[in-house]
Order: structure tokens, then C-alpha cells, then sequence
């Protein structure tokens, strides 16, 4: 198959990487060295610009910060839009927003291209041994083509809905790993305080009901040992949790927690910049608590 993938960042290039060793591929990326640096190693060609990388391709994906750069992306002589032919499919792995990805799907319809939202779950760690969960929104003969190519990196592809579905289940899926994430810190900032072992708190955490998977991977192996690697950015997962506030506002919910989780994560990021792990949020809360979890 002819593929083209638009966005080579911390995980779209492991994901790209499955492609290149499968199917006929062309990549583009807003850095240019990195696709064609990514184009010598993994044996696939480089467009010069969104347009020229889509020009051939009977299916293209995204992966991109936002739904908002997604849509510039389209726009201009050089643009996405100008390059995808009809017939096409636009396959979006950003964890984007529901309402700008139906404003993409319906754009696209009117060129005869058709459109899936499919964000990702699974880091960088799963997108290099090709086990991502993929969540997508789309109309059922869509998705259907959709996973032909989603399987070069997801075990788990599962469809959601009509397009938008993909992202909002992506959304309060990562509005819960934040939650997750900072009840931990504060929880274990409190009890390093009390005196309890930090090691020894996480260990009981997970052979009991409070346990999930930033105390059984996350914590364990960044925070514990102090490594902090950088796999997904803070400012993504606060993008995330304003996107599923939005969603649970536009059905008339209030959501207080996740109010005051994503005011944190705002409050983090401002202090911690914009290239910081989103883990680093404990590192902020250690700061604030004037402790540290390790062991
Ligand atoms: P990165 O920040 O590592 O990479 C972002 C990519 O988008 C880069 O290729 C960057 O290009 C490109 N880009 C940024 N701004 C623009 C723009 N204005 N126009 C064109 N290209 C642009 O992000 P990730 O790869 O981590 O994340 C991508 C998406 O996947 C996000 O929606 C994220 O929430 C989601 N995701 C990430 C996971 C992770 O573990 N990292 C896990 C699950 C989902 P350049 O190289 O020039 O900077």
C-alpha cells in the first residue's frame, strides 16, 4: 500500500517506523532533517511539503500535538489538502478534539477523501513493539480500511463510533491517567512524610485497590529512580484534560476534579515548560511538598 505519515515526533516515528518496513512510504515533517533522516535509516522517501508527501499516497495519517495543527496543516498551496487525492483516506492519530475533527471530516468529504480519527494509547514503549491501542472514530466501511493499516502498530484496534469518537474515548482515558497521576504524587508525598518507605508504599499500593498503571509502571520506573525519561509531553496531557472538560461541559456535566486536576497540570506546565515529561508533575508536587519519593 502507498502510505504517507505526516509527523515524526516522540511517537509518531516508532509508529512510522512499522510502516517503512511494510508498506510504500513517504513521510513529511515540519523539522525537515527529521524525515530525512527517518527517510535514509528506515529506507522511505522524504517529502518536501505536506502536499508533495500526500500526492501519491491511497492512505495518509497525522500525528500531530492537536486537532488544530491537523487543520493548519490542510491549508495553503502546499498543504495537505491540496495533495490528497479522492478516494483517499485521512487516518488522524492525534489525540485531537471531537469538534475540530468533524470540521476536518466534513472539508475532506467534499474532496471524496474520507476520514478516521484513531488516537493512540500505549507510549513510546508500545508504539516500538507495535502493541498500541487505537481508538477510532469513523463510519463502519471507513474503519474497516482504517485497520488494515493501524495494524503495523496496534494490537488493539477498536472502534468507537462515528468520527470524533476516537478522541473523546482518548480524552477521558487520559484525563483519568492525570488524575491518577497527581493523586499519586500528592498520596505518596504524604506518606515519605509520615515516614513510611516510598518503595514500600508503592509495593502495598499495588498488591492493593489503590493501584493503576502510573503506580504499577509509571512511578516504579521514573520516579522511584529519579530518571525522568521524556516520552510525552506535560503540555499534551494538559491538552488532553482541557479536551475532555470540553466534552463533559458540552453535555451539560460538571466535573469538578477533573477542574481542579487539569488547573494543576496548568500550574505545572507554566513552571515546568513546554518540553516537560508529563510524569514530571510528581517531581512538581515532591517540590511543593518539600520531599522526595525515591527508593
Ligand atoms: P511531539 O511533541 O514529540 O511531536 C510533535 C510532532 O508534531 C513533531 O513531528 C513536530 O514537528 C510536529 N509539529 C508540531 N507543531 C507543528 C506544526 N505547527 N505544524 C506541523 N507539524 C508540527 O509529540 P508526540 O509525538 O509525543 O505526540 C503526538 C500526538 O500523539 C499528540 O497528540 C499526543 O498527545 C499523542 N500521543 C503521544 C504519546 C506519547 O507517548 N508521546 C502517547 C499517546 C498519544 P517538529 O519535529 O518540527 O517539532
Amino acid at each position: 500500500m502507498r502510505v504517507a505519515f505526516l509527523g515524526l515526533g516522540a511517537i509518531g516515528r516508532p509508529m512510522a517506523a512499522h510502516l517503512a518496513a511494510r508498506d510504500s512510504l513517504t513521510v513529511w515533517n515540519r523539522t525537515s532533517e527529521r524525515a530525512r533522516e527517518f527517510a535514509a535509516t528506515h529506507g522511505a522517501v522524504a517529502g518536501e511539503t505536506p502536499r508533495e508527501a500526500a500526492a501519491n499516497a491511497e492512505v495518509v495519517i497525522t500525528c500531530l500535538p492537536t486537532s488544530r495543527e491537523v487543520e493548519m496543516l490542510l491549508e495553503g498551496p502546499d498543504g495537505l489538502e491540496q495533495g490528497l487525492t479522492p478516494g483517499a483516506l485521512l487516518i488522524d492519530c492525534t489525540s485531537g478534539d471531537p469538534a475540530t475533527c468533524r470540521r476536518i471530516a466534513r472539508r475532506l468529504a467534499e474532496r471524496g477523501v474520507s476520514f478516521a480519527d484513531a488516537p493512540v494509547s500505549g507510549g513510546v514503549s508500545g508504539a516500538e513493539a507495535g502493541t498500541l491501542t487505537i481508538m477510532v472514530g469513523a463510519d463502519a466501511e471507513t474503519y474497516n480500511r482504517a485497520r488494515v493499516v493501524l495494524s503495523a502498530f496496534g494490537k488493539r484496534i477498536e472502534h468507537l463510533g462515528p468520527v470524533g469518537a476516537g478522541h473523546a474515548m482518548k480524552a477521558v482515558n487520559n484525563a483519568l491517567l492525570a488524575v491518577n497521576l497527581i493523586a499519586l504524587g500528592e498520596g505518596l508525598t504524604g506518606l515519605v512524610k509520615a515516614g513510611v518507605s516510598a518503595r514500600t508504599a508503592v509495593d502495598v499500593l499495588n498488591a492493593s485497590s489503590g493501584r493503576s498503571f502510573a503506580s504499577e509502571s509509571l512511578v516504579p520506573e521514573r520516579v522511584l529512580t529519579g530518571r525522568w525519561p521524556q516520552t510525552f509531553r506535560l503540555a499534551l496531557l494538559d491538552k488532553d484534560v482541557g479536551i475532555a472538560l470540553t466534552l463533559l461541559k458540552d453535555s451539560d456535566m460538571l466535573s469538578p476534579l477533573l477542574e481542579v486536576a487539569g488547573g494543576l497540570l496548568a500550574s505545572a506546565r507554566a513552571e515546568l515548560g513546554e518540553s516537560a515529561d508529563h510524569v514530571e508533575v510528581i517531581r512538581w508536587i515532591e517540590h511543593r511538598a518539600g520531599v522526595q519519593i525515591r527508593g
